[in-house]
């Protein structure tokens, strides 16, 4: 097949376009490089079966392709909110050129939607058929409206046109190749972990996080993708649904690393989500799915990638 994956030179795009070349797939990975990197994908330019573009989602294209992965859309709180226009304009604007490329060339389409859809959610853990609570106007809204935005064009584009859709509520995902800067929690304690920095936890620690490693990820929204049925154009959740509070991540993080870690409490950020773990009945269900690697194997693979890609960690010694 030839697969389209937009914001493939970012995190899980990287992983995603790896995984689906090994499979023997053509890939196209389209990226405007806002926080993905040539070197996230180096290695794949010598594969005759891939492809880059440099392109921006809000802006019009035309591939022909027989699937699309829309993954673009920056995912640290740090970088969507660093041009909240451009993160709504990236979620509403890439969707609807994403969609109107599915619906010319008749390709099926998925989008990486969010646990943010939720926003600081009341029920507990967090099941498909909830609303969410959503600050509409608050620093995250631009992210998380921005998302759910999206979701109403892909079930539109469904329901009004017979586009061919999947959306998958992705989960806190962590793994190789997440920006050493990008402020998302585990980067920020394995970094600091390994620095010899202390490990800034925000809040009093006891809000809740369930991490879900990549290739679990990647497995779950690669099956997704290609499963057939009824129902599935409805949302998935995929996610680990392990929960952790930050305070015992950092105790993971300390663990994994091999440091001594030192904590520093800073303040929590406005609309910070209270608790967040998925429902994963319905991936279960429908796709067989469910994750395989746990928190502590996660965090040596992320702490040894990034012990040898972060400046002045060869440095600290433990
Ligand atoms: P990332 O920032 O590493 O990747 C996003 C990619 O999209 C980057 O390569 C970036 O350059 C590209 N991009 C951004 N705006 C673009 C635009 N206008 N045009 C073209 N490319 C653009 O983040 P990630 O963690 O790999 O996230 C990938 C997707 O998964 C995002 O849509 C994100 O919202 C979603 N997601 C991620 C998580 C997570 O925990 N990592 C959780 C929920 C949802
Ligand atoms: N967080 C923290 N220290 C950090 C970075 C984040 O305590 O250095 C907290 C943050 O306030 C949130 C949780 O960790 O409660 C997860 O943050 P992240 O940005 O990784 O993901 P999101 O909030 O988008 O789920």
């Amino acid at each position: 097949m030839r697969i389209l994956v937009t914001g493939g030179a970012g995190f899980i795009g990287s992983h995603l376009c790896e995984r689906l070349l090994g499979e023997g797939n053509e890939v196209i990975c389209l990226d405007n490089f806002f926080t993905g990197r040539k070197k996230n994908i180096a290695h794949l330019f010598d594969d005759s079966n891939f492809e880059l573009v440099r392109h921006d989602v809000t802006e019009p294209i035309l591939l022909e392709v027989d699937q699309i992965y829309n993954l673009a859309c920056p995912a640290s709180p740090i970088h969507y909110q660093f041009n909240p226009v451009k993160t709504v304009k990236t979620s509403v604007m890439g969707m609807i050129n994403m969609l109107g490329m599915a619906k010319r060339v008749k390709a099926r389409i998925l989008q990486a939607s969010t646990s943010e859809v939720y926003g600081d959610p009341l029920i507990h853990p967090q099941t498909e058929d909830y609303f969410g609570n959503v600050n509409p106007i608050g620093p995250r809204s631009c992210y998380d409206e921005g998302k759910r935005v999206a979701e109403t064009l892909m079930m539109d584009y469904h329901r009004q046109n017979g586009v061919d859709t999947r959306i998958v509520r992705i989960f806190n995902t962590y793994g190789e190749r997440m920006l050493e800067n990008d402020g998302r929690v585990v980067s920020n304690f394995v970094v600091q972990a390994l620095r010899g920095n202390p490990l800034t936890i925000y809040g009093d620690g006891t809000q809740t996080r369930s991490f879900c490693y990549v290739s679990d990820l990647v497995e779950g929204i690669i099956r997704l993708m290609n499963t057939e049925g009824e129902t599935l154009h409805l949302p998935v959740n995929i996610g680990n649904p392990t929960e952790f509070t930050m305070n015992e991540l950092a105790g993971e993080v300390g663990k994994v690393t091999g440091r001594k870690v030192k904590i520093e409490y800073l303040p929590l950020p406005q609309d910070d989500p209270k608790q967040r773990q998925p429902n994963i009945d319905r991936a279960r269900n429908l796709l067989g799915w469910a994750p395989t690697i746990p928190l502590a194997d996660g965090l040596k693979r992320t702490a040894d990638y990034f012990g040898k890609h972060i400046e002045s960690a060869a440095n600290v010694s433990a």
